[in-house]
């Protein structure tokens, strides 16, 4: 049985730099799950598609003009013929991401294909929104990071080259829209072990997972 790690939390609380480190040290797989919905944002909007037509973001959820590519460094997004993760990772993607999530359509769609992740590998660690709430509620440990929102902003204005003040901006609408959606909201799942990681180090936080797993 593939054992499963989910690690949820709002933006920029260090789910993919925790998740990918845990997975290295495990010899797992990981995926991020805001891939996805990044890469469908991405797609829809280089085709030009209204960002409010449900049902034709819906429809290019599975289509096979893009696809997500798990590799053990990151999770790539492929469209066009190459990978488009950098491009992905850009906060206005985010943005767009955070806008067509809370679509039910979209997320029903994209459900399957997350899933499967744990197809064939020994062990995953899942990182999102909703990982230890809809897309593996049975996983073996449920973590829910969190940090204080200037260090959650400093470090992702960092990696972007941003301002600080435009990124707690952004978090801001960004969290509070998915936190607020209907469907499969940002919310500490049940039996989950709550991780502040203001100040502590990757290392730190790495193993006092580890430690639960
Ligand atoms: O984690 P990341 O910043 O890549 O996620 C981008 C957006 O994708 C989030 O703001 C959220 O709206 C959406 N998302 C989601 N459920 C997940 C992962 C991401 O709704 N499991």
């Amino acid at each position: 049985m593939t054992k499963v790690v989910t690690i949820d939390g709002p933006a920029a609380s260090g789910k993919s730099t925790v998740s990918r480190e845990l997975a290295r040290r495990m010899g797992w797989n990981w995926v991020s799950t805001g891939a996805f919905y990044r890469g469908l944002a991405f797609v829809a909007k280089e085709k030009g598609i209204d960002f409010l037509n449900e049902e034709a973001i819906a429809d290019l959820a599975n289509s096979k003009e893009w696809k997500v590519v798990l590799t053990h460094e990151r999770t790539e997004v492929e469209y066009g013929g190459h990978f488009v993760t950098d491009e992905i990772a850009q906060d206005s993607v985010g943005q767009l991401a955070s806008l067509i999530s809370k679509y039910k359509k979209v997320r029903e769609r994209l459900l399957q294909n997350q899933r499967d992740c744990k197809i064939g590998v020994s062990g995953l660690v899942a990182e999102g929104r909703d990982c230890g709430t809809v897309v593996f509620p049975n996983a073996d440990v449920k973590i829910y990071l969190t940090a204080n929102q200037e260090q959650r902003a400093e470090r992702r204005a960092k990696e972007l080259g941003v301002s600080v003040e435009s990124m707690i901006n952004s978090q801001e609408v960004r969290d509070k829209q998915d936190s607020q959606r209907k469907i499969a909201p940002l919310q500490i799942p049940e039996n989950a072990i709550v991780i502040d990681t203001t100040d502590m180090s990757l290392d730190y936080v790495v193993k006092l997972i580890e430690a639960k797993v």
